[in-house]
């Protein structure tokens, strides 16, 4: 195992990622004992080359390097790292800021594009949903009975005495408004143009 190398004055990328808006007021990354334990239990890491502790190292070290690592995009955001850590640290929460600074690069956003279907899902119908070009691996993962639910979702909701989840006109329109005046939309429109 590694151990940390702090030099004099070469704490940016630390500072950058505590004074990111997604992270924790109490963001225990100055506390990391190193001690694994967030790699051990992370789904990411038995997986592939993903290692949280080694990715916390890097960023109390300020190797920004970190921030290009193909590596910090196998993070399931499963928060499994979070609930074990002894130092109140949260490897999923530095993972995810180090994404966002890998797509404000420009670099990390061919990794979110095919995710902008589920923003275009949203803006149509006004709430969270699975989009269609996603149906296929859905098959593939859960089975055909997830097409035969997706197919006759009206119909099941309706045996359950549930309404109709196709929300009525005037608030799907609102919803489109507080995305568009928000910023969502132009944002979702920003990551589409970059499709290779
Ligand atoms: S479990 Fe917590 S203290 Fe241990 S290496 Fe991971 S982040 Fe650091
Ligand atoms: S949130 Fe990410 S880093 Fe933490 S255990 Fe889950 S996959 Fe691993």
């Amino acid at each position: 195992m590694k151990t940390i190398k702090l030099q004099n004055n070469s704490l940016k990328l630390v500072k950058d990622v505590l004074k990111d808006l997604k992270a924790s007021p109490d963001l225990g990354i100055y506390k990391c004992v190193q001690c694994g334990m967030c790699t051990s239990v992370c789904p990411g890491a038995s997986q592939t080359e993903y290692d949280p502790r080694d990715m916390i190292r890097r960023v109390l070290e300020d190797d920004e390097t970190v921030i290009d690592d193909e590596n910090i995009w196998n993070c399931f955001s499963c928060y499994t790292c979070n609930s074990i850590c002894p130092s109140g640290n949260n490897a999923s929460e530095i993972n995810q800021i180090l994404r966002q600074m890998s797509i404000d690069k420009g670099e990390g956003i061919q990794k979110i594009v095919s995710f902008s279907a589920y923003g275009d899902s949203f803006m149509e119908l006004g709430v969270g949903s699975i989009p269609n070009t996603f149906f296929d691996v859905m098959v593939k993962d859960v089975g055909p009975e997830y097409m035969n639910l997706k197919l006759n979702i009206e119909d099941i909701r309706a045996d359950l005495g549930l309404g109709s989840y196709i929300l009525p006109e005037e608030a799907i329109n609102e919803v489109e408004s507080i995305l568009d005046n928000s910023g969502f939309k132009n944002r979702l429109e920003r990551i589409k143009r970059c499709k290779k």
